[in-house]
């Protein structure tokens, strides 16, 4: 009963959503519905934190119809962080063919986008377009949950 009475207190802590977008980016038969898992390609772990409160309550991502997956078998799209350094080059390449089509190859924050603060490190390849092909992209270092979800929304059209 206690747990009942706390959520009656509580009520609903997500922010309000935004004005519904036009479904833009990706392709459309991934509209309504889209499995994400998320690739680490070389970030300071920023963009995580900020992927990591696009789920939380507050954001509440799911509500868009978005959800992360565990592998990219189970995906309809990719979230790729940082740049691409040498040891994940590799990796890079095989998640997205393992990542059945149609997908979708979301590059978030501006390491992913031009190599960000990383550009001309020893051990950075390039930007993630520079490995693979990239559909949308998220600017900001890091970008927050609000700019992540919209890009998100664009593709689910929710
Ligand atoms: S864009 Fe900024 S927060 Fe994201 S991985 Fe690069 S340096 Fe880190």
């Amino acid at each position: 009963m206690g747990l009942f009475s706390l959520i009656r207190r509580v009520g609903r802590v997500a922010e309000p959503a935004p004005p519904h977008p036009a479904a833009s980016a990706g392709p459309a038969a991934l509209r309504g519905s889209l499995q994400l898992r998320h690739v680490d390609a070389g970030s300071c772990n920023g963009c995580e934190i900020e992927i990591g409160g696009c789920f939380s309550p507050v954001y509440d991502a799911e509500r868009y119809g978005t959800r992360l997956v565990a592998s990219p078998r189970h995906a309809d799209g990719l979230l790729v962080t940082g740049v691409v350094t040498r040891n994940m080059e590799r990796a890079l390449r095989d998640t997205v063919a393992a990542t059945p089509e149609p997908r979708v190859v979301i590059a978030v924050g501006d390491c992913a986008r031009n190599q960000g603060e990383f550009a001309g490190g020893y051990g950075v390849v390039g930007a993630v377009g520079d490995v693979v092909d990239v559909d949308a992209e998220v600017a900001g270092c890091p970008p927050t949950p609000t700019e992540i979800i919209a890009v998100l929304r664009q593709v689910t059209g929710r």
